[in-house]
């Protein structure tokens, strides 16, 4: 267990308490703020967002591979959101008892029926992974998932990497200070939605971007006489909690009905849902994606943690017997985003005893877990004891790319973010108050 570099500044209880105070005071120099808990809905009050007392090592070459597979990730999104037959058979077994994927299946397949009303796609994604490590110390890059809805966080992340800058120096370590690298995810995606409404064509529009909820955007669509919608993004829409009424999902259905880029459109949606991340590990899936590309394939499944089916099936009955035998090898994860849902240790067991005959096992997909090293920094968060923890990291790739008919017009990696929990919690990010932001210090 060890944070390299910063481990004699993190045993300096004097030291680190300054720092957190100087930490704090320079996020809310640097924007890095969140409105509070209590008064959600106010601007007359705010408070730093919860980020890592000091950044944390990451190594140069793990880092760079995550950066080099996004381009091709990007494009694998894509031609799985236009491949119907793939989405049609990754999903079946899914729907059949997952009531929410069936119903945003639902509005896929009437766009199906009825054709696309939009040539030009933007994707915007957030490809998440864990540094697995392995028996001879080094370690290696295993995506956990990616978010091909609402991936947030391009914004804060800007920020933060001057906070830790400002810390490392006030600490007196000016060389480590200057490897943290600047980061902008927010340039990259502003830059996909400003070339989507480029595309779209006419600078009348009104450029609606952050529409706050699916209702908000109800409100603005129904209220709003006349207007004509460029490119809708969607910062909510992955859970079920976000569909109130019936409305929300005759909402969501006209504005994917509707000529504005929508970012994610529904395929885009289905496109990263876990299930589709299972299938991709089969064998020769990924091939079919990238015929001429082996060396795309090899990057991307280089990424790949061993995932495994429980459709019903001799395939499914094998892989309920080994997450029995050996629970703590294993994430169990429904179908759900947001945090917070995943499965671990003897509750595995609990769930699949209980669901293991029947269809209702396959609303899920079992994973190996991941193992990174776990490292000591602080957690700084509002009203929380200033203390030493055991922590995990998570690091984000941003990839923004447009698409038009045939033509790719951008694909790129536009960003990264780094998120660290406390070891305890084995689920949950930032938005659900587990995971705090933080930066890598390539090493
Ligand atoms: P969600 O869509 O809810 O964000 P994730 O797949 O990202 O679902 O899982 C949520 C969290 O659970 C992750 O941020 C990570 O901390 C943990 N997690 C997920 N999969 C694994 C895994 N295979 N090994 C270890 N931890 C995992
Ligand atoms: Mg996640």
């Amino acid at each position: 267990m060890a944070q390299g570099i910063l481990e004699e500044v993190l045993m300096n209880t004097a030291l680190v308490e300054d720092l957190a105070e100087v930490a704090k005071d320079e996020a809310l120099l640097q924007g890095v703020v969140m409105r509070t808990r209590e008064t959600p809905n106010s601007s007359e009050l705010v408070t730093y967002t919860p980020l890592t007392l000091f950044p944390t090592s990451v190594p140069k070459a793990v880092f760079l591979q995550a950066l080099a597979v996004q381009t091709h990730y990007n494009t694998l999104v894509d031609r799985i959101s236009q491949d119907s037959d793939f989405l049609k058979e990754a999903l079946a077994s899914t729907i059949e008892v997952d009531d929410f994927t069936a119903r945003l299946f639902r509005i896929y397949q009437q766009i199906l029926k009825e054709g696309r009303s939009q040539s030009i796609v933007l994707g915007l994604n957030r490809s998440d992974y864990m540094l697995d490590q392995r028996d001879d110390g080094t370690s290696s890059l295993k995506q956990i998932e990616i978010n091909t809805i609402a991936a947030c966080f391009g914004g804060l992340s800007s920020r933060t990497p001057d906070v830790h800058r400002h810390v490392l120096k006030v600490a007196g370590r000016l060389e480590e200070s200057q490897h943290i690298l600047d980061n902008n995810p927010a340039a990259g995606l502003a830059q996909g939605i400003a070339k989507a409404w480029e595309l779209y064509g006419s600078e009348r529009l009104d450029f609606i971007t952050f529409i706050k909820g699916i209702y908000i955007a109800f409100v603005a669509v129904f209220f709003s006489d006349g207007l004509e919608v460029a490119v809708v993004y969607f910062r909510t829409g992955f859970m079920p909690q976000n569909y109130t009424t019936e409305q929300s999902w005759d909402v969501r259905l006209m504005m994917e009905c509707s000529r504005a880029v929508k970012c994610p459109d529904i395929s885009t949606h289905l496109a990263g849902t876990k299930k589709v991340q299972q299938v991709l590990a089969r064998p020769g899936v990924l091939e079919k994606f990238f015929p001429d590309q082996p060396q795309a394939v090899e990057l991307i499944r280089a990424t790949f943690a061993g995932l495994y089916t429980l459709d019903m099936g001799p395939e499914g009955d094998k892989t309920v017997a080994m997450a029995l035998a050996e629970p703590d090898r294993f994430v169990l994860k429904p179908q759900r985003e947001g945090g917070g849902n995943n499965i671990y240790g003897s509750e595995i067991c609990q769930v699949l005893e209980a669901v293991k005959d029947s269809t209702e096992r396959t609303a899920y997909i079992l994973m190996d877990k991941i193992h990174p090293a776990p490292v000591h920094n602080y957690l700084l968060r509002r009203d929380a004891p200033l203390k030493m923890s055991t922590c995990l990291s998570e690091l984000g790739v941003f990839g923004a790319y447009v698409r038009r008919g045939e033509d790719m017009v951008m694909n790129e990696c536009v960003g990264h973010l780094l998120r660290t929990k406390s070891s305890e919690h084995s689920d949950g990010g930032v938005a659900a108050g587990v995971a705090v932001l933080d930066n890598p210090l390539l090493i």
